[in-house]
Order: structure tokens, then C-alpha cells, then sequence
């Protein structure tokens, strides 16, 4: 997947954007939408963003057990 390598994760909302992008202020970590929002709130949306990752990654794992080929 050598093409996905400007496609970049937001940091704050988790969107998946492309960067660099053509007219677009989005920064390295922050997608166009949250590069505009200030600071101290994006701290607090990183927060909750990295906890919904997690329990994205634990549901995850839940369901591959859930999903064990039937006997
Ligand atoms: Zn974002």
C-alpha cells in the first residue's frame, strides 16, 4: 500500500485525510476541520479520540473471539 502513505489519520476526530492536500490547511496530525479548533479543546478531543481507538481495538478483539468457527 504504497499510495496510502499520504493518507494520514487525524489525531483529534480520527478522520482519515489526505496530506499534503491541495488548498487544504490541514497540518500533519490535524485534518481541515480541527486544525481550526482551538488548542486547549483539540487537547480534549485527542483524549476521547485515543479512548474510542481503544475500545475500537477491544470490541475488536471480543468479536474475533465471539467468532470462533463453530464446532
Ligand atoms: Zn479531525
Amino acid at each position: 500500500m504504497a499510495s496510502g502513505e499520504r493518507q494520514r489519520t487525524c489525531r483529534a476526530c480520527g478522520k482519515k485525510f489526505d496530506y499534503p492536500a491541495k488548498g487544504s490547511a490541514a497540518t500533519r496530525h490535524h485534518c481541515e476541520d480541527c486544525v481550526t479548533v482551538p488548542a486547549e479543546t483539540r487537547k480534549t478531543m485527542e483524549r476521547l479520540n485515543s479512548r474510542v481507538t481503544q475500545l475500537e481495538n477491544q470490541l475488536r478483539r471480543l468479536e474475533l473471539k465471539s467468532t470462533s468457527p463453530p464446532a
